[in-house]
């Protein structure tokens, strides 16, 4: 079968591999959108970094490079392992990629993402969404109602990102956010914090792609730093400060802002991946009892994401920016994603 494999640093490739077999326990997919996440092109331009290199396996999997992409995909059932409950081949499913080992302190106590032992499908090994037919654990498959279709249901792993990062705020309804960068995880996350009863929600962002997509995906009011007093109009609009900011960019000025915006034991949630340490003001924390903390992945989010969409609370499908095949992975969506970034929310691919 025909699978998109990572070889190493901007070498990715469409190899000839045998097709997976479909052991007990296990579910056989054909893949049939997968989006390309940012970790795929951060791993593309500076990796192996997740993924893991020749001489040190991923400690689940075993596995070194090459590995087959793609961690954000929904698909077909083709074929359903001895003691898989609950799924049927003909089934439209959506993959929850996170490899665990279920037995650790930090799994057994339901908290999965934790896991030290930490690993994607699609990134860690055990194949993966851009091929002809992946074999997964019967715990990652989720089943779509009818009225889900397989594109939609691509952005369901990135939806569960921001569902999960609006549910460590702990919303009760009518809170004022504020999300710093919208980027994809910024956007995903402002779907969630409405669909969860969030009150105003302002954005801040640079790039005109992105400032048009938070406002037609439902921001309040959209800032951009090189043209507003951010602080300023933050300031008036909420003398108290918001309730909750999260910090969707990663670097010193967004945690910088989102710390001064949240009003006395307001919460900062961290969802961004950073690429440095920084300096930030923790003395500005004491005084308001900020509660600062951080969201990552998802776990045992994937089912009140699926039944959001399927009520039609959220709308994933301004999402999608770019749909390729197979054929244009590395021109048509990493390096299109490298180059054309600012043009881009999400690429979906087809094989
Ligand atoms: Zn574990």
């Amino acid at each position: 079968m025909r699978a998109v494999r990572y070889h190493g640093n901007r070498d990715v490739r469409i190899d000839d591999i045998p097709e997976p077999m479909c052991l007990p326990g296990f579910v056989k997919i054909a893949p049939e959108w997968c989006g390309i996440c940012g970790s795929d092109v951060h791993e593309y331009l500076v990796g192996p970094e997740t993924i893991p290199s020749v001489g040190e396996p991923h400690p689940i999997t075993g596995e070194t490079v090459p590995i087959v992409l793609g961690h954000e995909y929904a698909g077909t059932v083709v074929e359903v392992g001895e003691g898989v409950l609950g799924v049927k081949a003909g089934d439209k499913v959506a993959v929850e990629p996170i490899i665990r080992d279920n037995d650790c302190p930090t799994c057994t106590s339901g908290h999965y993402n934790l896991c030290p032992q930490l690993g994607f499908h699609g990134l860690s090994g055990y194949g993966g969404g851009l091929a002809e037919y992946s074999v997964v654990p019967g715990y990652m498959v989720h089943v779509l109602p009818d009225n889900i279709p397989t594109d939609v249901a691509a952005l369901i792993e990135p939806l569960a990102v921001g569902w999960h990062a609006a549910k460590m705020a702990d919303l009760r309804g009518g809170e004022s956010v504020l999300i710093v960068g919208a980027g994809p995880i910024g956007l995903v996350t402002l779907l969630a914090v409405k669909a969860q009863g969030a009150g105003r929600v302002v954005v801040v962002e640079l790039t005109a792609t992105r400032k048009r997509k938070a406002a037609e995906l439902g921001a309040d009011l959209v800032l951009d730093p090189n043209i507003d007093d951010v602080a300023a109009v933050l300031a008036a609009e909420f003398p108290q400060g918001v309730d909750v900011a999260f910090d969707a960019g990663g670097n010193a000025r967004t945690i910088e802002l989102a710390l001064a915006s949240v009003r006395p034991r307001g919460q900062v949630v961290n969802i961004a991946l950073w690429e440095h340490p920084v300096e930030f003001d923790m003395f500005s924390m004491l005084f308001k009892e900020s509660n600062l903390t951080a969201s990552c992945a998802y776990c045992n989010d994937h089912t009140e994401v699926i039944e959001a969409l399927a009520a039609g609370t959220i709308d994933v499908a301004p999402l999608i920016t770019g749909r390729i095949s197979f054929d244009e992975i590395v021109t048509g969506g990493i390096e299109e994603l490298m180059n054309n970034r600012d043009a881009h929310v999400k690429i979906i691919v087809h094989p």
